[in-house]
């Protein structure tokens, strides 16, 4: 990809730093299937520290953590229960199906959120002929409720309840961090409202690969078997946890900035007349509805026409993401062009 390209496709287009690459040639490698990759230790070690947790697994991507993380806490014949939204339903290519032979209760949330009431009315009771309700999946942020969040007041209750009910509670937290750093929370107390959590590390955290599971020890070792079946069992993959590392040392603070970008972006969307709505803005992701001047294809060319790249999220719908790779001169330049799209 062109530097001269503004790229707000998604989050995971970062690329390394000159700071992270360095770090990772000079990681310390072994083989990580024999736990023996000193970067990897490392890397799981500050994870679950973070959390509180026990321990914590390094994967090669989100969809796999959550897709193990499925496969930990459910039988067959089980079912998950998630905003309509979620990523686990709409992204992962039915793996909850597929890999876990369970089936799917969703939930109309608001953005992306459920509530402990509409969770309350859609466990089942324990009949042969109904699916046994044993887990649900929270999202944080919610990348198509438009980077919408929960406070961990919000969560509270859902946790509750998931322990009176014996469901197990799963945290999608791809970007957590992204949330975190507008509310002010700790990751120790995300911990607590949680039997298990994914992070990414791929998407604003800025690393190329890799995303981390954290658990109890009971539940890692479980997950650890069902990576390697999943053929996730790297061998000298130090030299990318490594960057994953440099990115929770170095990176999370920063996020702010990609969430003020996204509102600035908002402002000027705003003023835009194409612009029919937009989701609320509280993190790094922008989802907005354009009128019949554009379809969402037709803009995303006319975007491209001045360096400037994003996704439709449905026919008249564009999602725009900010991240590390968004500088505050490109943000003028979308501005800008946004602007001037409203003049032709
Ligand atoms: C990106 C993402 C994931 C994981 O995606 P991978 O591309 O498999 O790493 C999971 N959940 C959410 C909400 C995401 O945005």
């Amino acid at each position: 990809m062109e530097n001269s390209l503004i790229n707000l496709m998604s989050d995971t287009v970062t690329l390394p730093t000159e700071a992270m690459k360095n770090f990772m040639f000079q990681a310390p490698l072994g083989d990580d299937v024999f736990k023996q990759d000193p970067s990897i230790n490392a890397l799981e070690e500050k994870a679950s520290n973070l959390f509180g947790k026990e321990s914590a697994l390094f994967c090669p991507s989100g969809t796999m953590t959550n897709q193990i993380a499925i496969k930990c806490h459910t039988q067959p014949l089980d079912e998950m229960i998630c905003d309509e939204y979620s990523h686990v339903y709409q992204y992962e290519t039915g793996g909850y199906g597929f890999n876990s032979g369970i089936g799917v209760k969703l939930l109309k949330g608001s953005n992306g959120k459920i509530t402990a009431e509409q969770l309350k009315s859609s466990i089942n009771g324990d009949f042969d002929w109904l699916p046994k309700s044993s887990l649900v999946v929270l999202e944080n942020s919610c990348n198509k409720g438009g980077g919408s969040f929960y406070t961990l007041n919000e969560i509270a209750p859902i946790t509750k309840l998931c322990q009176t009910e014996g469901l197990a509670l799963h945290l999608d937290g791809a970007r957590l961090f992204n949330v975190l750093v507008e509310t002010n929370e700790s990751t120790e107390d995300v911990g607590k409202h949680f039997d298990s959590i994914s992070i990414c590390l791929s998407k604003g955290l800025g690393a190329p690969v890799g995303s981390l599971l954290i658990g109890n020890k009971d539940f890692i070792k479980q997950a650890r078997r069902f990576r390697k079946v999943m053929g996730g069992g790297m061998r000298q993959a130090g030299i990318i946890a490594s960057a994953g590392l440099y990115a929770l040392n170095n990176h999370i603070s920063r996020l702010k900035e990609d969430n003020d970008r996204a509102k600035e972006i908002a402002i000027t969307l705003n003023e835009c007349s194409y612009v029919t709505s937009i989701r609320p803005v509280q993190t790094n992701i922008l989802i907005f509805d354009i009128d019949a001047r554009w379809t969402a294809e037709s803009f995303l060319k006319e975007l491209e026409k001045h360096g400037i790249l994003a996704v439709a999220f449905g026919p008249q719908t564009i999602r725009f993401v900010t991240h590390l790779d968004i500088k505050a001169s490109m943000v003028d330049k979308v501005r800008s062009v946004l602007l001037k799209l409203d003049q032709t």
